[in-house]
């Protein structure tokens, strides 16, 4: 390990010092997900030099080290890479035979690797909507027509990605009902250009059956996943997904027991919350709850 530690999260400076005081020649992530991916890279990134190999109960699959052939290694240290599991990891780690102060279950680490992973930010282009859901969250039903500028976009979203970068894990586009804005397809062309991870226009799906193939083409051609939001209206969600199935095009239909638990923050004008802050186009994060 490399003796000038960067500056860098408490929790990966514990690892760090951790690893150096008790001289572990291996560290052993226990969990081979997203959550111990990014643990890895953190503790590359913070300066670790030290070989690590991945453990995984579903080793097979993932081609990695199983627990117990993990457990053969003297003088490693375990670091449990999973929130929600980490209490069995932990005695499972015991049960092998892992001596306790070899194992290394920092809950702050996992907390904010947990929020780098659904860091997640949605930009709505219009406010209004073509249904009349009582209970909007957005009171899409009370607002006003409002379509948002392309250029304007392009300069929030510049900022913010500029702010946030790696740490997006998806961009998403929405409304209102996104599909009213006539420039929908301009807007999915260009986040594509300003951001390569996953993008996902989200949607109520009245319109797509009409939409022009030129929509669709830029899904395709762009990577985009469409979400489509179910309600009780009569719509044939059967054929929509063969029109999607069609285009080449991922989509989703999701009803309401999927809902994620939302916060809302707008990043153009002042802050606050969208709804006290209508009439400006608005961007949506959430920590998106597992
Ligand atoms: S479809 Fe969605 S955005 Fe439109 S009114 Fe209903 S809940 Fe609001």
């Amino acid at each position: 390990m490399k003796d000038n530690v960067r500056e860098t999260h408490p929790a990966i400076e514990n690892i760090l010092s951790r690893i150096k005081t008790n001289s572990h020649s291996r560290i052993l992530i226990f969990g081979n997900g997203c959550v111990g991916k990014l643990i890895y890279k953190t503790l590359r990134d913070a300066g670790l030099n030290e070989p690590v190999s991945f453990v995984d109960n579903n080793y097979q699959n993932l081609g990695v080290m199983s627990p117990s052939e993990a457990s053969g290694i003297s003088g490693a240290l375990w670091i449990i890479g999973s929130e929600q599991f980490n209490d069995e990891m932990i005695r499972q780690a015991i049960q092998l035979g892992v001596d306790e102060s070899d194992i290394c279950c920092d809950l702050q680490l996992l907390t904010m690797i947990q929020r780098r992973i659904y860091l997640t930010v949605e930009y709505e282009i219009v406010d209004h909507c073509n249904l009349n859901c009582a209970g909007c969250l957005n009171f899409c039903q009370h607002a006003k027509p409002r379509f948002a500028v392309l250029d304007e976009f392009k300069l929030t979203f510049a900022r913010y990605l500029r702010i946030v970068g790696e740490q997006l894990a998806w961009f998403g586009i929405m409304g209102g009902e996104p599909l009213l804005h006539p420039q929908v397809s301009e807007f999915l062309i260009l986040s594509r250009e300003m951001y390569q991870g996953k993008i996902i226009l989200t949607t109520n799906g009245l319109l797509l059956q009409k939409m022009p193939s030129k929509f669709w083409k830029t899904c395709h051609n762009n990577r985009i996943d469409i979400i489509v939001s179910a309600y009780p209206v009569h719509l044939k969600y059967s054929k929509i997904v063969e029109l999607a199935d069609f285009h080449n095009v991922n989509i989703e239909i999701k009803s309401k027991s999927d809902a994620h638990a939302w916060s809302y923050i707008s990043l153009t004008r002042g802050g606050g919350g969208a709804m006290q802050n209508r009439t400006s186009p608005l961007v949506r994060s959430s920590l998106a709850q597992k």
